[in-house]
C-alpha cells in the first residue's frame, strides 16, 4: 500500500516535472516571438501623439497630371503641407510635378516603383522597388525620402529590414482614416470618414491618383481642410509629425 502511495507521489512529481518543463520551454519560445513582433512594430509608423492637435494628411500612388496639381492648389490656397506617397513610375513621368511639391514644402515619401504587394516578392524585388524610387526622386528633385509606404499597407520582415537600414520608417496610416478615395465612393463618404473619427495625431490616407475619369478626393478636400482648420488643427508633414511623437 505503501509503495502505491509512493509511486503515485512520484508520478505525480514526474507529471509535475514534465509540466513545469514545457511551461520553460513556452515561456522561452513566448518573448522571442513577442519581441519580434514589437521589434517590427517600432519601425511602424500609424499614428502620432494625442497630445498635440495635429494631424498628417498624405496621398498615394502620385503623382497624378490632373488631380496632383488640383490638390497642391488648395493645399496652397490653404498654406499647409501634406506629404505625397509616389510611384517611382509616376516620378518618372511627371517629374515637375515632384520638383513642384518639394518646392511647395510637402513631404515626398516612396511608395515603391510600380505598386507591387511586398509581402509576395523576393528580397530582391523589394530592394530593387525600394531604391529604384529612391534614386528617381533624388535626381528628379536631389532629396532622398525619408518615409516609405509598402503598397496596401503589406510589409514583412524583409521589407523592415531593407527599409530601416536607411534609417527610414515604414509609415501606414491611422485604421479609421481610410476612405477608400481610390475607389470613387462619393464626395460625402469621404468627408464623413474623415471629419467624424478625426483625433490628434491622425494620418489621414487620401490618393493624389486615381483610374477613374474623376477624383472625388479633390472635392472632399474644399470641405475638409477648412473645417479641419475651424476646429483647430494643425497640419504637418510625416516627418514632422513623426519627429513632434519622438519628442514627447
Ligand atoms: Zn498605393
Amino acid at each position: 500500500m505503501r509503495k502505491l502511495a509512493n509511486d503515485i507521489h512520484r508520478l505525480f512529481n514526474i507529471t509535475i516535472l514534465v509540466k513545469l518543463l514545457i511551461a520553460i520551454t513556452i515561456y522561452n519560445s513566448y518573448p522571442k516571438a513577442i519581441y519580434v513582433s514589437m521589434d517590427m512594430k517600432q519601425a511602424v509608423f500609424s499614428k502620432g501623439t494625442r497630445e498635440q492637435k495635429v494631424v498628417a494628411l498624405s496621398f498615394d500612388d502620385g503623382p497624378h497630371p490632373k488631380y496632383t496639381i488640383e490638390i497642391l492648389d488648395i493645399l496652397k490656397e490653404y498654406d499647409i503641407k501634406a506629404t505625397f506617397f509616389v510611384l517611382g513610375i509616376h516620378a518618372e513621368k511627371y517629374p515637375e510635378i515632384i520638383k513642384r511639391q518639394v518646392e511647395e514644402g510637402h513631404e515626398i515619401g516612396n511608395h515603391s516603383y510600380s505598386h507591387i504587394d511586398m509581402r509576395r516578392a523576393t528580397k530582391k524585388q523589394i530592394l530593387e522597388e525600394f531604391k529604384k524610387t529612391q534614386e528617381i526622386i533624388y535626381s528628379v528633385a536631389n532629396i532622398r525620402p525619408k518615409v516609405f509606404r509598402p503598397p496596401y499597407g503589406n510589409y514583412n520582415k524583409e521589407v523592415i529590414e531593407i527599409v530601416s537600414s536607411d534609417d527610414i520608417p515604414i509609415v501606414l496610416w491611422t485604421f479609421y482614416q481610410d476612405s477608400k478615395d481610390w475607389s470613387n465612393p462619393g464626395v460625402d463618404s469621404i468627408i464623413e470618414t474623415t471629419l467624424s473619427k478625426v483625433q490628434n495625431g491622425d494620418i489621414i490616407l487620401f490618393h493624389d491618383y486615381v483610374y477613374k475619369n474623376e477624383s472625388h478626393t479633390v472635392e472632399a478636400l474644399k470641405t475638409i481642410i477648412p473645417r479641419l482648420i475651424e476646429e483647430g488643427y494643425k497640419f504637418v508633414t510625416i516627418s514632422e509629425l513623426i519627429n513632434i511623437s519622438r519628442e514627447i
